[in-house]
């Protein structure tokens, strides 16, 4: 084999068409991988690469390819299914192929490739009016859709800080694949950078003029059975609309099927919900961990004791847009506390849930003609468990049971589901056993015919069993000859004229009569026509379901509800939870608060309850900005954490992990963490730093929480803490958000204003062994302990003493802010010996590159400086 062959040319020119994907290209019983897509995948999947005449291959069997398709996509990567369409004439020449599926990772409708707690997004970015010349007007167009349960979500933006609302909505939404508009890629580096740090999202560039808006109102309107799209909030032309047709059309390309099942399509508002940036959702570990990124060790993960797959998936989506407004918040936690205070209905609702299949993805697979029987078989049976589960709450007033106009619609269809298909059934069309006696009498007919032919043989074996006098004479069938009479080799004498012998074994002949070749083809024309009747009135019965799609999809949203309502009730019990109150003053008032994940992992009574109070109103002796000092491992990142995520559970309408809380409702959350935890994304971490600072600078507002955690770490001392002092100073003379900062600054206690508390966390020294109480106190914390907590360590005794000498050596005057709380106030006093600065760039300084100006400027300069 080479290039030139007739089949490489052949592949080549397939190829050709699908040079972004992987082409599996089907030779006999595997599929083959050539040249680059073998280096490729061999390298993703383990598999070894070989190379015929030069070319690198690798191949996989085709019968247990569904494995290999799924690390593939996994791996962000595009697959194209070749098969042989018509096999050569008399072996000669070579078969025709065909790409006959795509296979993408956003589009991908398997159920074994899809885990059930997640979405399955693919998001579509572009911006309808390219010009990019003015940022501040530049419009973004965000889609977002997932094919396996028919959600399509849309917004746009436009504003100073379009990067980081693109980036926090991909995070968010967390795709495996994205098309993109090239010329965004081209102008908005900074979206082009984070999807080249992002390799495992599959990304599809598609020229501006593939984006067009102006057909996508009439495509959706189509699509949603709708007249109009203004009840959606959507005009027609809506900036959304830009992306999301290119969405629908990349989909419905892909999978060469029309995306029908489109359930209420949802759009949104930056001001609609609780803004957390990317870094923030990161930061908190909301619903991926910052170690391996799974959902272990995050909030979700305690929180989540949802039973139904589309409960995991709402609550998800919860988490990650709380709610801002006080009637939504309340109207969630009374249905939370509805559930607290009935346990007995909690614990019915959880087993009933227990038992409902995700009834999304069957949706969306009947409704693209995927579903086979065992489908509608769960359905019917989810469905008739989620109407008795809606009943249930509405009897008991604890939620508004099952839509009237849908109920009697969903009634027929699972009568109908039961009625026509069998308990175990086929889950293929093509061998029959999928309709119930009974449901259709053309069924039933052609089935007692071939159940008669049975019977027919069977009196027919017994009366040539009679009549030759053979008594071992056996009626057998196999797929070569068909039916036969076998007679062991003792009996052959015994055989009569009319036999006819096909086969001879060892052991036994073969043989066939005239009359035994007429039952079969009577026998075998009954179950082709079975088979046949069977699968039409099976695809029947799935198009009348497919009838009720949004029935099953309204009643599904209602299910999942319920199943996040009382995964929270659920949570609040086991972990005793308490239900916050909700204010609009701006105001943080939490007593014997604790961390929801902390707390999970350790023994109970283990975690050390703290409190906050950050208040300016009047009367209250605390600030609204709390500086927290104490050494490393104290507990201060904990702190911190704590009283973002109870104010966002609070949000959601759960309860909280607190004795009381009492929280004024936040537009947006902020979680900024020291840079060294950036390492891994290979920018200047400082850099990074000071990207997300900046970015809560200019967007946080008084009714935010800011979370800060050793802001100004990337860089040295000197610029860290002067960068620090500065932003606390600007947020609290200017932001004057609700506003958590901890440092091992410790210069920065000196700080002074009326709104700014110190807390630190309590140590104990014991004859020089440092005990973590893990108890906040309101005041300053008197040391760093740093040297302490190397000791802990199990740094040598001579390394400790040493660091000890050179900390008295360098120990570092405080910073004086001058009078406090003026802006831009200057420090008066250095925090370092001007001396030691001086000598320090005299070293640095290239006398060879150096004129005499230059060095003339620099001697005024360290004059000035003394
Ligand atoms: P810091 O940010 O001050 O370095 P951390 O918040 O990372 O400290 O906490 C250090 C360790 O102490 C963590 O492993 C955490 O599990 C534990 N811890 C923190 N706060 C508490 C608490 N209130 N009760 C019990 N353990 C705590």
């Amino acid at each position: 084999m080479s290039d030139s062959t007739p089949m490489m040319q052949q592949y080549t020119q397939i190829k050709s068409k699908h040079r972004d994907a992987i082409v599996f290209f089907r030779l006999g019983d595997f599929y083959e991988m050539f040249h680059k897509d073998a280096q490729e995948a061999s390298k993703i999947l383990g598999l070894t690469l070989t190379k015929r005449n030069g070319i690198p291959m690798c191949g996989i069997p085709y019968h247990a390819s569904g494995a290999y398709v799924g690390r593939l996509l996994q791996a962000g990567k595009k697959i194209a299914v070749c098969e042989q369409t018509k096999l050569p004439e008399g072996g000669k020449g070579i078969a025709e192929r065909e790409v006959v599926e795509v296979l993408t990772p956003g589009t991908v409708m398997e159920e074994d490739m899809l885990p059930g707690e997640n979405n399955n997004y693919l998001v579509a970015l572009s911006s309808p009016a390219p010009d990019y010349s003015d940022p501040l007007q530049q419009v973004y167009s965000f889609a977002a859709l997932d094919v396996s349960t028919g959600e399509l979500f849309l917004t746009s933006y436009s504003g100073p800080s379009a990067a980081a609302f693109l980036r926090r909505e991909i995070y968010r939404y967390n795709p495996p694949e994205i098309v993109v508009q090239e010329s965004m890629l081209e102008q908005v580096s900074e979206i082009a950078q984070y999807l080249k740090d992002s390799p495992e999202i599959l990304l599809n560039r598609y020229p501006d003029w593939y984006f067009d808006s102006r057909t996508a109102a009439q495509r959706l309107r189509d699509l949603l059975g709708v007249a109009g799209l203004q009840s959606f909030g959507l005009a027609p032309d809506s900036p959304e609309l830009h992306s999301a047709s290119v969405l629908i059309d990349y989909a419905e390309d892909v999978t060469k099927h029309r995306i029908s099942f489109l359930r209420e399509l949802q759009v949104y508002k930056e001001h609609d919900a609780v803004s957390i940036d990317e870094s923030s959702q990161k930061n908190l570990e909301l619903t991926r961990n910052m170690r391996d990124g799974t959902r272990k060790y995050t909030l979700l993960d305690v929180i989540d004791q949802t039973q139904t797959p589309m409960g995991s998936r709402l609550l998800q989506r919860w988490l990650l847009r709380p709610l801002n407004s006080a009637p939504a918040i309340l109207e969630r936690q009374a249905r939370v506390r509805g559930f607290y205070h009935s346990q007995l209905i909690l614990s019915k609702a959880a087993e009933l849930l227990g038992s409902i299949r995700d009834l999304d993805r069957l949706a969306a697979r009947i409704s693209l003609d995927k579903g086979h029987a065992k489908d509608l078989l769960s359905l019917g049976t989810s469905l008739s468990l989620s109407i008795e589960l809606l009943d249930l709450l509405s009897g008991a007033n604890l939620g508004g049971g099952v839509p009237e106009h849908s109920r009697q619609g969903l009634q027929e269809i699972t009568a109908l589901i039961e009625n026509a298909i069998i308990e175990n059934p086929s889950i293929l069309l093509t061998e029959g056993r999928l309709i119930r006696p009974g449901y259709s009498p053309e069924v039933d007919e052609i089935r007692s015919l071939k159940e008669n032919s049975r019977e027919t043989l069977e009196s027919y074996l017994s009366q040539e069993r009679d009549q030759s006098g053979i008594q071992n004479l056996k009626l057998k069938y196999n797929k070569i000859i068909g039916y036969h009479l076998e007679v062991s080799k003792g009996q052959v004498s015994k055989v009569p004229e009319h036999f006819i012998r096909r086969q001879s074994l060892v052991n036994a002949e073969r043989y066939t009569t005239e009359r035994l070749g007429e039952l079969e083809s009577k026998i075998t024309l009954a179950s082709d026509r079975l088979i046949e009747l069977e699968r039409q009135c099976f695809i029947q019965v799935r198009q009348q379901v497919r009838q009720r799609v949004q029935d099953i999809l309204e009643v599904s949203k209602l299910v999942a509800e319920t199943d996040c309502i009382q995964s929270l009730a659920r949570v609040a019990t086991l972990r005793g939870y308490v239900a916050p109150e909700l204010v609009e003053e701006v105001l943080l008032d939490i007593e014997g608060g604790r961390h929801p994940v902390v707390e999970a992992h350790l023994s109970h009574g283990e975690f050390v309850p703290n409190s906050l109070e950050l208040s300016s109103k009047k009367g209250s002796t605390s600030g609204r900005f709390a500086l927290i000092t104490g050494p490393n491992m104290a507990g201060k990142s904990t702190y911190l954490r704590q009283n973002a995520l109870i104010t966002i559970l609070a949000q959601i309408g759960s309860f909280v992990p607190a004795d009381r809380a009492k929280i004024g409702i936040c537009d947006k959350v902020f979680c900024r963490v020291g840079a060294s935890d950036n390492l891994a994304r290979g920018e200047s971490t400082f850099l990074v730093e000071m990207n997300e600072t900046a970015l809560i600078l200019r967007t946080a507002t008084e009714r935010s929480l800011i979370i800060m955690d050793e802001v100004g770490r990337g860089t040295s001392t000197q610029d860290g803490l002067s960068i620090a002092w500065a932003v606390s100073e600007y947020v609290l003379n200017t932001i004057k958000a609700r506003t958590l900062f901890a440092t091992h600054y410790h210069e920065l206690t000196e700080l002074s204003h009326p709104n700014l508390q110190n807390l630190s966390l309590q140590v104990d020294d014991e004859d020089g062994e440092i005990v973590f109480l893990r108890r906040v106190v309101p005041k300053a914390s008197s040391n760093s302990y740093g040297i302490h907590v190397a000791q802990l360590a199990g740094i040598p005794r001579m390394v400790i003493e040493r660091a000890q000498e050179l900390l008295n050596h360098f120990d570092v005057p405080a910073f004086n802010p001058g009078k406090p709380g003026k802006q831009g106030s200057k420090p008066q006093k250095r925090l370092f010996d001007p001396l030691e600065e001086i000598s320090l760039e005299l070293k640095n300084i290239d006398i060879g590159t150096t004129t005499p100006l230059q060095a003339l400027t620099i001697l005024a300069r360290f004059q000035e400086s003394l």
